[in-house]
């Protein structure tokens, strides 16, 4: 396949659900990144907030929007996010990840890593989705092997994005004021985020995959897996010819990264 034009992918920083509704940098950077790129036949995205034993896809049809967070204002319980499914895509990943038995979620919606920043990126919600859950027996290195499996999806005007935050330690968020997007970050976090960007432009994906082992500052970073793993499927589709641009490069409220990424464009 090598010259042909495929779809880019992403990485994206979701961070606070209120990105989805209001106009800050973060929010205009995934406007921007969505301007970059050719406009896709399907979405398929991966996010933090869909973990599962077993890995799921949505069903085809209208679905729901999760509001899956709480302690915010009523209007961002207000957003529905109103993008039709995929039963084409949903039975491509199905195929494509055959080793991995994805099934079917027949009621399942769009949690908030998915719709806050599609409504930023594809306001009109004209362009189907699906998400592909995380599946919570899978080991780094399984999750990007999966992911792997997808690279076909690109050729076929899939845009695959990867929804969550490199670093992301709610145990040790440090508001000043009620701000979730206050910029910075503790020097663990500053210096996490420099390893990352450093090990993905090196394009070392087993030490990536092998996240566990990467030392002290990235333990604090990723307590849990769930906002790290989307970028192994990120990393994992990435060619050799695509080009690398980070952009929402920022630490907020001490233990989160906005920093996102474009593989190819
Ligand atoms: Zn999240």
């Amino acid at each position: 396949m090598a010259g042909k034009k495929s779809m880019p992918v992403i990485f994206v920083g979701h961070g606070n659900p209120m990105n989805a509704i209001e106009d800050n940098e973060f929010s205009r950077g995934w406007e921007a990144a969505a301007k970059k790129l050719p406009r896709p036949e399907a979405i398929l995205c991966v996010s933090a907030h869909w973990e599962s034993w077993g890995p799921q896809v949505n069903s085809a049809g209208k679905l729901g929007t999760i509001h899956d967070f709480g302690g915010f204002p009523p209007e961002l319980y207000r957003v529905s996010y109103k993008a039709q499914g995929s039963g084409w895509l949903a039975k491509e990943v199905i195929k494509l990840a055959g080793g991995s038995k994805v099934t079917v979620s027949e009621d399942r919606g769009l949690d908030h890593g998915c719709w806050s920043v599609l409504s930023r990126m594809y306001p009109k919600a004209d362009i189907p989705v699906i998400q592909l859950s995380l599946d919570q027996s899978k080991t780094g290195l399984e999750h990007y092997n999966t992911a792997k499996e997808l690279m076909p999806l690109r050729e076929k005007g899939v845009l695959i994005i990867g929804s969550g935050n490199m670093v992301h330690n709610l145990y040790m968020v440090d508001l000043k004021g009620d701000d979730f997007n206050e910029e910075y970050g503790f020097d663990w976090a500053n210096r996490a985020n420099v390893l990352f960007k450093k090990l993905i432009a090196g394009r070392e994906d087993k030490e990536l995959c092998g996240y566990e082992s990467l030392g002290k500052d990235a333990g604090l970073a990723i307590p849990t897996p769930e906002h790290f793993l989307p970028l192994l499927y990120t990393i994992a589709l990435r060619r050799d010819d695509d080009s690398l641009e980070f952009f929402n490069d920022k630490a907020v409220a001490g233990s989160l990264t906005m920093t996102s990424l474009i593989l190819g464009n």
